[in-house]
This record gives structure tokens, C-alpha cells and sequence, in this order.
């Protein structure tokens, strides 16, 4: 018997021994789960698939398959990033946020959007981004794609030939993103539907940027779910990212849902500003979110950088939405990334344990009472359609995220960096790919920070 993940036999065939599985993620009936959620089970890999899990010690061990004993290390299914920026992604030394607001974030993206992303530069940033990803974990990601004005039919054909590269390793689903506004151009939004609906992607949209919602805001909801609704679409918002008492979208998108009687799922990210509301009104919209069936995505990470950032002023609230509340409310509600060393947020590699071991400081998962891990892992899977993905289940392919952490604390103490991530039951390389890879594309000159020579090799 070896012992230790570092002895993962190389064929996909084997079993893994006491492994910590999250009992709210693996729907084996009748496990018994200790004070973290966590069940003690072996998990039997056949030809890359999981063909058992049952409770640690009841299975016979006669069975002639090779066996790693994992001394109770918690085992997770790859997490599901369910909102990102692929496009924007890694273009920081490109173009950096001066000071740090959503303003200048704003700014800074349209300039690099107009003077850099071809197609060539926008597949190498978000290829860049997927490795990343991978090497972290994670199984499946939904990208929103600036889809504005030529830009839609640059990036689109991309990330479609990217979709079909990665087909097997990351499941990937996209989403259109726009100012409100647009779907008044009646021409611009026919032709961002219709490309949205040739790569069955998603239609979306950023509900607020400053002005108060008035009746063209409910008219332009109105547009998005009917043409939604005729093309059989989902749809996923950027809802009211942002301190102002004017920021009252989320509202008129619950209203919007059940006026036009949308059927498809409908996904809100951000939604800041509900935590400022008096608690009856907060209350008030989140019993509306609840009625008209919407989720919920909180981006802890960008929304603590972006959020209540004032020159020489300590910020003193976190930008994040009231998730607690929503949850209990029986909205589904998740955390993602957002985006990624972009004017939007200066740091990030879409690790999502990375997000959730930060989201438990931000938004106090911790001695909470409730499990939050299905928020990285089944709810967005659920939110995606993906029923293959976010969780741990006989007959899935043998997909997981392997820790020496037996407790939630030890799992959320250190970073995770010695992490196995095994794939169709096979470890994968790890490695980080390099980010002197993307220096032809930044435009800055090239330094060597450990001494005066350059490398030759790379
Ligand atoms: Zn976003």
C-alpha cells in the first residue's frame, strides 16, 4: 500500500483511502459527517471514472487494486469559476490602475480594448488565464466577453476555438457584456444576440453605471429577457458595483424577471450596494430576489480592492453583498473570481481555494453553522447546467482537488500550493505557466530583477 498522494499510481485505476470529502458535495447517502461537513469515505477509481464511494473502512480491500491511504487529507471536486474576465485578463503591466477605482478601471480597459485586443492578443492572455486555472483545479469557468462595437466579432470566434482546445479539461460558457444602453441601438443588439446565440453563449449587460434606473432601464431589462427568451438563452448581469444610494438595479431586474414570466436562469454578480440599503429595504429586495428565482454571485476578491477606495481614507466596508441573507432567503449564491491582474482588480490567478479561503475572512464563512464549499463548487455547476461538475459522485469522471489538510482550518491556513490535481483520474502538472511568457505582449521593456544578465533561454 503506498502512502501519501505523491504516490498516485500513474494508470487511472486504484483506490483512495480515508479521504475528507465534503458531505454537502458527494450525494452518497447515509455518510456521517464530522464538525466541518467532512465524511471519511474511500473512493474507487475504475479507467479514470469514480466507481464507488463508500464510508472510509466498509469495503473490502481484497480487491486487488493498487491503494493510496490519504490519512484523512480533504479530497474536493475541481471548483467551477462562474464568473470571469478572460479578455481583460493579464494586461496589468500593459496597463496598470493608477489609483485603484472603478472609474479609472473603466477608463483604462476602453483605451487598451481600442488600441490592443486583436485577436491574436486577446486568445494569448485568455489561453494565459485557462492554464492558470488549471493548474489550480479548476473543472469549469463562465467568461464574460467585452462585446462592444468590433470587439464582439473579435472576441467571440476566440473564445469558441479556445472552447473546443480546452474541451475535456475546463467547460467553458460565455456572456456577453455591454452598457444597458446598447440594447436601445436596435442594430448593434440584433447582431450582439445573434452572435451571442450562434456560440450558444449568454446574454448579460452592466445594469448601472451612475444614473438611477428610470424607465429605460426597465425597458432595456425588458429587451434583454425577451430576446432571451426567444433565443432560448440564459442571462448574466453586472448589478449596482457600487457604494451610490442610486445603485437600485437588482430590483427592477427581480421585477423585470417576473413581468416578462422568464423562464431561464438568470445570475446577478456584484450587487454591492445591497449591503448599504436600510436593512427593511435590503430585506424588502432580497424577498423580490428570492420570488423572481434569481442567483446570486459575490466577487469578494475585485470588490474589496475596487469598492470604497478614496484617496488618504481608510475604506470601511467590503463591498460584498449581504450573502448570509440571500442565502437564507433560499437564493442559490456563489463566489467567484471576477477578474484577473486587469485595471479591474491588480492581482489574481483564478485559484478558486485561493477565493474561497478568502471569502471565509471577508464574508465571515467561518462558525457560521452552514457548509459554504457548495459556493465554489455545485451551485455554480447547478447555475451552468454543468450536473457533471462541482461535485464528487459515482459514474462522474474522476475529477478532484487533493490536500494534505484533514480540517477545514488546516485547509484554510495556508495557501494550498502543494494541492494534487487529478484529472479523469490522472495527477496533472501543476506547474504555473510564466509570466515573462506574455511580456512580448505588454510593451515594456524586459528586466531581470535576480541580477544584470539576461536569461538566453526564455
Ligand atoms: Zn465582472
Amino acid at each position: 500500500m503506498a502512502f501519501g498522494f505523491a504516490c498516485l499510481p500513474a494508470g487511472a485505476t486504484y483506490r483512495l483511502l480515508r479521504a475528507r470529502v465534503p458531505a454537502v458535495l458527494v450525494p452518497t447517502r447515509g455518510l456521517a459527517a464530522d464538525e466541518d461537513g467532512l465524511s471519511l469515505v474511500d473512493i474507487t477509481v475504475e479507467s479514470g471514472r469514480i466507481a464507488s464511494i463508500v464510508a472510509a473502512g466498509t469495503a473490502s480491500l481484497d480487491t486487488g487494486l493498487d491503494a493510496v491511504e490519504l490519512d484523512g487529507g480533504i479530497v474536493l471536486p475541481r471548483p467551477v469559476d462562474i464568473h470571469t474576465h478572460l479578455d481583460k485578463g493579464y494586461l496589468w503591466p500593459r496597463r496598470p490602475n493608477r489609483d485603484g477605482t472603478f472609474m479609472s478601471a473603466l477608463a483604462g480597459v476602453d483605451q487598451d480594448r481600442s488600441q490592443h485586443w486583436t485577436a491574436d492578443d486577446v486568445r494569448t492572455r485568455m489561453n494565459f488565464g485557462l492554464r492558470c486555472a488549471f493548474a489550480h483545479g479548476t473543472g469549469a469557468i463562465r467568461t464574460h466577453l467585452d462585446s462592444i462595437g468590433d470587439q464582439t466579432d473579435i472576441s467571440w470566434p476566440v473564445f469558441a476555438e479556445l472552447r473546443e482546445e480546452w474541451r475535456g479539461r475546463i467547460a467553458l460558457q460565455a456572456t456577453a457584456l455591454f452598457p444597458l444602453d446598447l440594447v436601445l441601438d436596435e442594430e448593434t443588439f440584433r447582431h450582439v444576440v445573434a452572435t451571442v446565440a450562434r456560440h450558444g453563449g449568454l446574454l448579460g449587460g452592466v445594469t448601472f453605471l451612475g444614473q438611477a434606473p428610470d424607465a429605460a432601464t426597465d425597458h432595456a431589462l425588458d429587451r434583454i429577457f425577451q430576446a432571451a427568451d426567444a433565443e432560448g438563452l440564459d442571462v448574466d448581469l453586472h448589478v449596482d458595483e457600487s457604494a451610490s444610494p442610486d445603485a437600485r438595479t437588482l430590483e427592477r431586474i427581480a421585477r423585470a424577471v417576473i413581468r416578462n414570466e422568464f423562464r431561464g436562469k438568470v445570475l446577478c454578480g456584484h450587487c454591492c450596494s445591497l449591503a448599504l440599503q436600510p436593512e427593511a429595504e435590503a430585506e424588502r429586495v432580497i424577498d423580490l430576489v428570492a420570488e423572481a428565482r434569481l442567483a446570486v454571485v459575490s466577487l469578494p476578491l475585485c470588490n474589496l480592492y475596487l469598492q470604497d477606495r478614496q484617496p488618504r481614507r481608510t475604506p470601511r466596508w467590503r463591498g460584498v453583498v449581504p450573502i448570509h441573507e440571500l442565502q437564507a432567503a433560499g437564493v442559490p449564491v456563489m463566489v467567484a473570481s471576477d477578474n484577473t491582474r486587469d485595471p479591474f482588480y491588480a492581482y489574481g490567478d483564478l485559484d478558486m481555494i485561493e477565493v474561497f479561503r478568502e471569502a471565509t475572512r471577508i464574508l465571515h464563512f467561518d462558525h457560521s453553522g452552514h457548509d459554504w464549499l457548495r459556493t465554489i463548487a455545485a451551485t455554480p455547476a447547478d447555475v451552468m447546467g454543468l450536473d457533471r461538475h462541482g461535485r464528487i459522485e459515482a459514474g462522474d469522471a474522476a475529477d478532484f482537488v487533493l490536500t494534505r489538510a484533514r480540517s477545514l482550518n488546516e485547509f484554510l491556513s495556508r495557501p494550498q500550493s502543494d494541492r494534487m490535481v487529478v484529472v479523469a483520474g490522472r495527477p496533472i502538472d501543476t506547474t504555473l505557466p510564466d509570466y515573462r511568457e506574455l511580456d512580448p505582449l505588454m510593451n515594456v521593456p524586459r528586466r531581470n530583477a535576480f541580477g544584470s544578465q539576461a536569461r538566453s533561454d526564455g
